[in-house]
């Protein structure tokens, strides 16, 4: 038996504690210790500044996310000021464009998902968090998978993607077929029930929730 690795350890830790997607859950840690150490000790990184420049700073879930580092301002206003130049840089720069060209061009875009460096560092740490999650696949976690919920709808797609057999990709679909059916079924009940003929049966606690839940399921667990 192969010994669990750091990220094993922390992806139990995290299904011990949170329900929900533990890839999700696992990249925004992964995301907030790289922003941190990057505000406090990478800030002046010549490589970082211009991917920075480049990206004109982090998507705005990861701008929001340098404020709540309350000893790291400095670091954010060195690198927010830094950002606020090269905008006005490029608005100098910038004509109005012919109606023929009104199309995206590089350099004109606000910062996206894709080139934001802590994005970046996040989709790097889930991806190989589900490596070690398929490479030490067995009952006990198929088993702990399925009390938290499962993965998120595009963390399930990666995993389905990366399985290394197909028994192991339907074992996943498998258990994402029963948790999800469960909510289609919730949300069926909470429908049903607001149909004027069935307003006396009472709506359960998990049938208003199975609406937050099948958002989180499909857009992550980002927000959290
Ligand atoms: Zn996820
Ligand atoms: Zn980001």
């Amino acid at each position: 038996m192969p010994q669990p690795t750091a990220t094993l350890e922390d992806l139990t830790r995290i299904m011990a504690q949170s329900p929900g997607c533990p890839i999700c859950h696992y990249g925004r840690q992964a995301g907030h210790a790289f922003l941190e150490g990057l505000l406090y000790e990478s800030v002046n990184d010549f490589g970082l500044r211009q991917q920075l420049v480049q990206s004109l700073g982090f998507c705005a879930f990861h701008s929001q996310e340098t404020l709540s580092f309350p000893g790291a301002r400095l670091g954010a206003a060195i690198l927010e000021r830094a950002m606020l130049k090269e905008a006005l840089r490029r608005v100098q720069r910038q004509a109005p464009a012919r109606r023929s060209r009104l199309r995206r061009a590089h350099g004109d875009l606000s910062p996206t998902l894709d080139d934001c460096p802590v994005c970046q560092h996040e989709r790097g740490a889930e991806r190989r968090a589900i490596e070690e999650l398929l490479g030490h696949w067995d009952d006990d976690w198929a088993g702990a998978l399925e009390n938290v919920g499962g993965l998120c709808y595009n963390h399930l797609h990666q995993a389905i993607r990366l399985s290394p057999d197909k028994k192991r990709a339907s074992q996943l679909k498998a258990i994402h077929q029963r948790l999800w059916q469960a909510l289609i079924d919730h949300l069926d009940a909470f429908i049903r029930k607001h149909d004027y003929r069935f307003r006396h049966e009472p709506i359960s606690d998990e049938e208003t929730e199975a609406i937050r839940e099948a958002i989180l399921i499909l857009t992550g667990e980002r927000t959290s």
